[in-house]
């Protein structure tokens, strides 16, 4: 009753992983307990989210081919596209998020377009990043939640979204997104890691806070409707500032890297699984977050 800071299953977000062409499941070896799931799992799969109350889903995308522009992202029949009326068929009260970004589509793996000499071209990658969210949106998405870090992208977004008749679709910024070494069992997992270079170039320092702070007040500014701060555990002190400054509502994305770290522990036997996952999501929430994106949201959900 008087404990300050409460973590239930309406707080969580569970990431999926669609492959196209895939049947079944596929487990993630980095990723104990996650899989990689073919379109024909997902009835399954919103009916156990259903069954355990977890109300939110973010989607990302395993396309069959992948190309320089990453056209896959905005497919009609893209591979996130088909999920989003499967998922909702089976459990209409889902909430999908639809993860927009060209890395998971792109033959280079980077997150746009790329020039001759293969750096990032930021202009021309938003008209495709907008196109991208757009498709999400028309598929079905509830949320869009741009992940690329373009500059202006949330402004061109929000311009495509209202142009498309989505004028009431919220967006979700991936807003202060660092360059970090948790991301590593994610590029398993989605099969996105760059072919050359990183993506320091566009993701922020880890020595950074204020420029965090910078970028999420650009996007609420470009018409963000919530701010993302990711990964979550090494920027707790961010994710209390960002809640600290903004009104909006907050998520953090407790990444891969974070939840591969803590189950290998739990596998050895070296950490206790209930606590160190609940003192884990209770010091997220303890930091400000609204929303938890996390790998372990039916692991908790099923001890509730
Ligand atoms: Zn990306």
């Amino acid at each position: 009753m008087v404990r300050e800071t409460d973590v239930t299953t309406s707080h969580l977000v569970y990431p999926l992983f669609i492959e196209a062409g895939l049947h079944g499941r596929q487990p993630i070896s980095s990723m104990p307990g996650q899989d990689r799931l073919g379109i024909g799992a997902l009835k399954d799969e919103a009916k156990s989210l259903a069954a355990l109350k977890v109300p939110a889903v973010l989607l990302f995308g395993l396309p069959a081919g992948k190309d320089e522009q990453g056209s896959g992202a905005w497919a009609r029949d893209g591979i996130v596209q088909q999920s989003v009326a499967c998922l909702k068929d089976a459990n209409p009260e889902l909430l999908v998020i639809g993860d927009v970004c060209l890395c998971e589509y792109t033959s280079h793996g980077h997150c746009g377009l790329l020039t001759p000499s293969g750096e990032v071209d930021n202009d021309r990658s938003l008209p495709l990043i907008a196109e991208t969210a757009v498709s999400l949106a028309e598929a079905g998405c509830d949320i869009i939640a741009p992940s690329d870090m373009m500059d202006g992208r949330v402004a061109a977004i929000r311009a495509a979204l209202d142009s498309g008749g989505f004028a009431t679709t919220p967006i979700l910024s991936y807003a202060a997104k660092f360059a970090s070494a948790f991301y590593g069992p994610f590029r398993e997992a989605a099969d996105s890691a760059p072919a050359f270079g990183d993506r320091r170039g566009y993701q922020m320092d880890p020595a950074n806070s204020r420029m965090a702070m910078d970028e999420v007040l650009t996007d609420l500014d470009e018409g963000a409707d919530m701010v993302m701060v990711k990964p979550a555990l090494p920027y707790l002190d961010v994710l209390r500032q960002v809640r600290d400054a903004v009104d909006v509502p907050v998520a953090a994305y407790n990444v891969s890297g974070e939840y591969s770290m803590i189950m290998a522990a739990i596998q050895n036997g070296w950490l206790d699984e209930a606590r160190a996952i609940d003192e884990t999501l209770t010091s997220i929430r303890r930091a400000g977050a609204d929303i938890i994106i996390t790998y372990h949201a039916k692991q908790f959900a099923a001890r509730q």
